[in-house]
C-alpha cells in the first residue's frame, strides 16, 4: 500500500497549519488540505488571540497582529442603564486583537516556506479507514496517509464520515461578527465583554479594537436562537446600534462555535486519526475569556509532535499517545479548570435576571431620597423581588470562581 504523505492534515486554519508546521519540523512529509481559495478565506473570529501558544511556533515580532489588548472592559446593561468597569495594564502583551483574513494567509505562507505542501480549493467530502491508514476522498481525488490530523473546524467532517460522532445544537454556539471602520478608533487595544445586550438570548457580546477597525459581535447558544426565533444578522446590528458605533461595515460573518466542555468532549482520537482545535470541541468561555485560537494552535502543535512519536513506534493506530500528550498540555488542563464555568451558558438567570438585578441595586445605591438602606439590605430586597434566594445567587456566582 502506498501513501501520499506520512501525515495528511484536513483543514488549513490555525489548528491545521500549526499541526502541519510542527509535523514537517519533526521530519514527516506533510500535506494540508484546505477547501478555501486560501487559508483564512473561510475563517471567522472575533479576534483576540492569547499568544502564548503562537510564541512557541513562530517569531511573534513577524506575526501580523493588530493591537496588544491593554484594557479589559466589562459592560453590563439593562435598558439605558450601564455598569462599566475596566482593568488597564499598559505593559501587558498577553493577548492581541487579530484579523484572521490577514493572519491565516501569513501563517500558511510560513508553512509553505518551511516545506509543507498546502493544497487549496481541496474539499474533503469523505474518509474511510483502510489498509492501515486513512483514505480521504477530496474534490481532487483520493489521498492516503498512515495518519490523518483532523483540523476541519467545528463541523468535524472527518470524524463524522468515520462514524465517530454527530452534531447537536446543544453543543453549538453561533458566532456573528462585523468588522467596522469608524472615523476613529481608540489608540490602545481594548477588549469589551458586553453583558445584557442580547435581549435575553443565552450569550454575550464583544468588541475588540484593531489597528484601524473594530470587531463587534456576539456568541449565542444555538438552541436559544431557535427558541427566541431571532435572526443572526439582527443580533449584531442591534448590538452596533446600542453601542452607538457608526462606520463602514467591511465584513459580516457568522460561524458555529463548539460548546462541549471538558466532561463532554467528542472523541479526540480513533485509530490513525488525531482530532484538533474546534473539531475536537476545544473552546473555553469562562466569563473572563473566550479562547479557541490558542487551544487550536496548542492542540495542533501537540498533534504534530504526537504524529512523529506514533509513526516512530511503527503502529499508526496507537493514537492514545496523542491523548496522553494532550492531557499533559495546557489545552486539557485549562479545559478542565474551566469545566464548572461551562454550565454558566445554560443558566438563563445570568442573561435574563442578573443584569437587571445589578442595575436596580446600583441605581438605588446611587439615589438619595430620604431613608437610606445598606447595600446588603438593598441587595436582599432586590433578590427577593426576582423570586430568588441569596443562596441561589451565591451559588450561581461561585460557578465563575
Ligand atoms: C464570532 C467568533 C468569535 C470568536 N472569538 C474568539 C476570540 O476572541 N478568541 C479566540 O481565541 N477564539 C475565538 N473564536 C474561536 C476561534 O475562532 C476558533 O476556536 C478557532 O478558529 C479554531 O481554529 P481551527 O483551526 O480549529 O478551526 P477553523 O479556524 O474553523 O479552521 C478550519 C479550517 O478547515 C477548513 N475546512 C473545513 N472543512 C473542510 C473540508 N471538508 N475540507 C477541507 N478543508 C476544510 C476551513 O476552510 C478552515 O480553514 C471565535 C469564533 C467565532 C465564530
Amino acid at each position: 500500500m502506498s501513501f501520499d504523505a506520512d501525515v495528511i492534515v484536513v483543514g488549513g486554519g490555525l489548528a491545521g497549519l500549526s499541526a502541519g508546521i510542527t509535523a514537517n519540523r519533526e521530519g514527516l512529509s506533510t500535506l494540508i488540505l484546505e477547501r478555501g481559495e486560501y487559508s483564512g478565506a473561510k475563517n471567522v473570529s472575533g479576534g483576540r488571540m492569547y499568544v502564548h501558544a503562537l510564541k512557541s511556533l513562530v517569531n511573534l515580532e513577524e506575526a501580523p497582529l493588530e493591537k496588544p489588548i491593554v484594557r479589559e472592559t466589562y459592560e453590563i446593561t439593562c435598558g439605558e442603564k450601564r455598569l462599566t468597569f475596566s482593568f488597564y495594564d499598559p505593559n501587558t502583551r498577553n493577548s492581541y486583537s487579530v484579523l484572521r483574513a490577514k493572519f491565516d494567509p501569513w501563517l500558511a505562507k510560513k508553512a509553505e516556506e518551511e516545506g509543507v505542501l498546502v493544497m487549496y480549493e481541496t474539499l474533503v467530502h469523505d474518509a474511510v479507514r483502510e489498509n492501515q491508514g486513512i483514505t480521504v476522498r477530496t474534490s481532487r481525488g483520493d489521498l492516503r496517509a498512515k495518519l490523518v490530523i483532523e483540523a476541519d473546524g467545528v463541523t468535524a467532517g472527518v470524524s463524522r464520515y468515520l462514524g465517530l460522532r454527530s452534531l447537536s445544537p446543544d453543543s453549538l454556539m453561533l458566532g456573528v461578527k462585523e468588522v467596522i471602520k469608524p472615523d476613529s478608533v481608540p489608540e490602545e487595544g481594548e477588549a469589551r465583554v458586553l453583558v445584557g445586550y442580547l435581549n435575553g438570548l443565552l450569550g454575550g457580546g464583544f468588541m475588540y479594537v484593531n489597528k484601524d477597525t473594530l470587531s463587534i459581535g456576539a456568541t449565542v447558544k444555538v438552541n436559544s436562537l431557535q427558541k427566541e426565533r431571532v435572526l443572526a444578522r439582527d443580533i449584531v446590528e442591534d448590538l452596533r446600534t446600542k453601542l452607538g458605533v457608526e462606520g463602514e461595515i467591511l465584513e459580516y460573518s457568522a460561524h458555529l462555535i463548539p460548546y462541549y466542555g471538558y466532561t463532554k468532549l467528542p472523541p479526540l482520537t480513533a485509530p490513525n486519526l488525531l482530532v484538533t482545535g474546534d473539531a475536537a470541541g476545544f473552546l473555553i468561555n469562562d466569563g473572563f475569556v473566550i479562547r479557541g485560537m490558542d487551544l487550536a494552535i496548542g492542540s495542533g502543535i501537540v498533534a504534530g509532535r504526537a504524529a512523529k512519536k506514533i509513526l516512530d513506534l511503527g503502529d499508526p493506530s496507537n493514537t492514545k499517545i496523542y491523548e496522553d500528550m494532550l492531557q499533559e498540555s495546557f489545552v486539557m488542563k485549562d479545559l478542565k479548570t474551566a469545566s464548572r464555568a461551562f454550565q454558566l451558558m445554560n443558566n438563563e438567570r445570568l442573561f435574563k435576571v442578573y443584569p437587571e438585578l445589578f442595575c436596580r441595586v446600583l441605581s438605588r445605591m446611587f439615589t438619595v431620597e430620604g431613608e437610606r438602606k445598606t447595600l446588603m439590605t438593598v441587595f436582599q430586597e432586590e433578590v427577593k423581588r426576582d423570586g430568588l434566594t441569596l443562596t441561589q445567587v451565591v451559588r450561581d456566582l461561585t460557578k465563575v470562581m
